[in-house]
């Protein structure tokens, strides 16, 4: 075949796929909508920040990228929950000290393109793909000025995110299945910079949480000493954004719901006022792939909220498997995309559920002592039943594990855990031999549900 290929989107998936292309020898052009991040600026309000887990760093790792994505990284290992009383407490992520990764999301897309470039992939900017004409495997393209031309391809990813071209000429066709749908909380982003003499204001290695029931705030920190903070708030109801009218009303529920926050976001009124509220979507189709010329990858085919940070790991881990396949495969693309729609779509499912799950855990549970609780049992049960029992947080951040196993030993865990917390305090119980020797007998049915 052609050994050229075409990649609509340089964000962060189509930069670590065209690496991995050109690593196998494929002449990679890559069509992107936006002009070039690293000579114009991003606005204010943009500037995500993302945990990098596992399943991102080894597709960084398979295109030769992680030592110099972890130099804009910062290593966060557990969770600094801040409570209403303004009280705070630290939750370790894994039983071994594991971390998560904070980035900014314009550096990482910054850094990408330019290794992409230095690979010898071709980007071509203010490229906006209007359609693709998938019998004639043409793309449709609109530059800057408005002037209109078409390119052929061979072989087309669409890496275009979560409102992806490709996928909308994808959906027109016969037989394809296509959902969207978007919860009721939307998202804004806060700033807490550095303190005066230029430091931290909050422990660095950590990911700030306030939960708040129905709404919550996060903290994730930067390489420039500030936190990027994000509010997660529903749009309507009291409070919400819409609640939240007058200069007034936006300070007095910051303070009452952040007391310890307002006073390190000086900020605070004008970040409120001038960033976007933005809305959070899920995002299913099938299929993903079209005959052998054309694929779905990353957000364009599975576009999930963020409450597990795993959008990104789950395209890159995308990457990671494409590359696997054409190691298998080689250059049979009649053999790497079926196989690749199979291996993925079914964990890309389970993500979006796990994602959407974990906005309840995090906003309503984290700050419960029942789920503390929970936590520490799960935590020793990782090292009593080592290779047995994972926690499902373990399995989706720290593992490779795919994610529709993770999501199903969701189910057997909580049947687990209900069963060893109804015996009353575990830690006193699992001195008593009788009830060890049971706590055996639960996790082997544990074992055979999981792996049913
Ligand atoms: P994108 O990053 O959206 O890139 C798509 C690219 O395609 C863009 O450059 C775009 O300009 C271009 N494009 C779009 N349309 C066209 C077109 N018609 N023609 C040409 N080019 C086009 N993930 C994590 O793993 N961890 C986290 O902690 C995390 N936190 C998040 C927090 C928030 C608030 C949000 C919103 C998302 C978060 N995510 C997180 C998800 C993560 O941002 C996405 O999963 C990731 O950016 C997807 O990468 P992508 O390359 O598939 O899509």
């Amino acid at each position: 075949m052609n050994r050229s290929i075409t990649i609509l989107g340089a964000g962060l998936v189509g930069s670590v796929l065209s690496v991995l292309l050109r690593k196998k020898g494929y002449e990679v052009t890559i069509y992107e909508r936006r002009p070039d991040l690293r000579v114009s600026q991003i606005g204010a309000g943009r500037s995500i920040n993302l945990a990098m887990s596992t399943r991102g760093w080894k597709a960084l790792e398979l295109a030769g990228l992680r030592e110099e994505i972890e130099s804009i990284a910062i290593p966060m290992t557990g969770r600094y929950l801040h409570q209403d009383d303004g009280s705070a407490a630290f939750q370790p992520y894994g039983k071994n000290g594991e971390a998560i990764y904070s980035v900014s999301r314009g550096e990482l897309n910054k850094k990408l393109m330019d290794l992409a470039e230095a690979n010898g992939v071709k980007i071509y900017f203010n490229q906006i793909c209007d359609h693709v004409d998938l019998q004639h495997k043409q793309l449709h393209l609109k530059d800057e000025a408005g002037n209109k031309h078409t390119v052929d391809y061979d072989l087309l990813f669409g890496a275009d995110g979560a409102f992806s071209a490709l996928r909308k000429s994808m959906t027109v066709l016969d037989r394809t299945d296509y959902q969207q749908f978007y919860i009721n909380s939307g998202y804004k982003e806060l700033c807490i910079p550095p303190s005066a003499n230029g430091e931290f204001c909050m422990e660095h290695n950590a990911l700030h949480i306030w939960p708040r029931h129905n709404f919550m705030m996060i903290g994730l920190p930067n390489t420039d000493k500030s936190f990027t903070c994000t509010l997660f708030f529903p749009f309507e109801g009291t409070p919400s954004f819409d609640s939240l009218q007058t200069d007034a009303e936006i300070r007095a529920f910051f303070e009452q719901h952040f007391p310890d926050a307002v006073p390190m976001m000086p900020t605070l009124m004008e970040d409120y006022k001038n960033n976007p509220t933005s809305s959070l979507v899920t995002v299913k189709v099938a299929p993903w792939v079209y005959q052998s010329s054309a694929c779905l990858i990353g957000d364009a085919a599975h576009a999930i909220v963020p409450f597990y940070g795993q959008g990104m790991n789950a395209g890159f881990e995308d990457c990671s498997v494409l590359f696997e396949l054409l190691e298998q495969h080689g250059d049979n693309w009649d053999a790497i995309l079926p196989a690749f729609q199979q291996s993925r779509k079914p964990n890309a499912d389970a993500v979006a559920e796990l994602a959407l799950n974990n906005f309840i855990e995090m906003r309503d549970k984290v700050a419960d002592p029942k789920f503390l609780e929970r936590k520490k049992i799960e935590k020793d049960l990782g090292i009593r039943f080592a290779g047995r029992f994972n926690s499902v947080y373990e399995m989706v951040s720290f593992s490779h594990t795919p994610y529709a196993f993770a999501l199903n030993a969701m189910a057997a865990q909580d049947w687990l855990l209900a069963k060893i917390m109804e015996q009353g305090d575990y830690f006193q119980n699992i001195e008593n031999a009788t009830f060890a020797a049971g706590l055996e007998e639960w996790v082997k049915e544990y074992e055979g549900k999981v792996h049913a």
